[in-house]
């Protein structure tokens, strides 16, 4: 068990977690937590990646209700007027999910509107437009299905992947590959990978994977009306930091049409895809202040201290782990310096694609 469970634990048995709760509530701390969930676990079906799953349906509810409980829940119209300079309430925490996958519709929801629970998600709307696959399930299902002992990538670089033993190292290895690469063409990738890997892809069959995996634009609709904001995560989920300005403009400009196209209102947040800060991105930057987007996400980042100076287009969010226990979800909120901040990925970093 690492330090940061240890010290959760002990918090709680101690009784210390539910009085620094109770002081929180009676004097705010300048923190804005915005957790990130991906995907609940399968119920079956297809070889997908694990790394994107957060948690399961119990877990969800119990964290639903204590944020509701001890915290002011926001959503996207708090945190633009926040960026255009106006005071988010005290003790201030929003909820996201990422991708699009179905379990937001069918499990989330239900638990959102039972307990009057505001949240936001980032779909990306060709692959939910397309019915595509997003590329790191794709990924991950074609490593995972394929009988070679070996595969020999040609593009975008020779690479020889071992397929006798887990099959982890190969499908992160792969992963970052797509998430560090600039200028990668990811269709010519995907389907390099099928022909190495001895595993066939179709259009048709991506549709039915895609339709028992992701949510159609009618579901998205449905959460739309109960409440919930919507917002982009690009068009194919492709890390910005690596595309050309052409690629950068069709996923930026391009998502934002595609979601005024099917939801009727434009976007007003973009949360960036793997969420990788900008800092260093100036023609994201750019490409986000011309589309219109007021403000931009990140992941893994943590919370946001709100004492300083916010940059709209790097608001930090945090991603809710596997098998977190409740003394460590309330000690993470109750205690902002506590929450644990992934670093920039790089080789050596091993989680999933979304
Ligand atoms: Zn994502």
């Amino acid at each position: 068990m690492s330090r940061r469970h240890q010290f959760a634990n002990l918090l709680e048995m101690s009784g210390s977690l539910a009085a620094v709760l109770k002081l929180r509530a009676r004097a705010p701390v300048p923190w804005l937590s915005i957790l990130t969930y991906h995907r609940f676990p399968a119920t079956g079906g297809f070889e997908c990646d694990d790394g994107v799953v957060d948690v399961t349906p119990e877990e969800f509810e119990r964290q639903i209700a204590c944020v509701k409980r001890h915290f002011n829940v926001v959503g996207i119209a708090e945190l633009c007027a926040f960026a255009a300079g106006r005071p988010l309430p005290k003790n201030p925490v929003a909820i996201a999910f990422d991708d699009g996958y179905l379990g937001v519709y069918e499990t989330a929801l239900p638990i959102l509107k039972k307990h009057n629970c505001k949240a936001m998600v980032f779909v990306a709307t060709a692959v939910t437009t397309e019915r595509l696959v997003h590329w790191w399930d794709r990924i991950a299902y074609v490593l995972k299905t394929s009988t070679r002992r070996e595969m020999l990538l040609e593009y975008p670089v020779p690479v020889r992947l071992d397929l006798t033993g887990s099959r982890a190292q190969a499908i992160r290895s792969l992963l970052l590959l797509v998430k560090l690469r600039p200028s990668l063409d990811l269709p010519r990738f995907l389907s390099e990978l099928s022909r190495a890997a001895d595993v066939p892809w179709s259009a048709e069959f991506e549709r039915r994977f895609s339709d028992q995996l992701l949510m159609t634009w009618d579901q998205i609709r449905a959460l739309q009306k109960a409440g919930i904001d919507v917002e982009s995560h690009t068009r194919t989920h492709r890390v910005l930091q690596t595309l050309s300005s052409s690629d950068l403009r069709d996923e930026i400009e391009g998502s934002r049409e595609d979601l005024r196209r099917e939801l009727g209102v434009p976007a007003r947040a973009l949360a960036y895809p793997v969420g990788y800060p900008l800092g260093w991105s100036s023609p994201v930057r750019a490409a986000l202040e011309r589309s219109g987007y007021e403000i931009g996400l990140t992941n893994g980042t943590g919370p946001t201290p709100l004492d300083g100076v916010v940059d709209r287009f790097d608001i930090r969010r945090q991603t809710v782990e596997r098998d977190l226990s409740n003394a460590f979800f309330l000690t993470m909120l109750a205690l902002p310096q506590f929450a644990p901040i992934h670093p920039v990925p790089s080789p050596s970093t091993t989680h999933g694609g979304g």
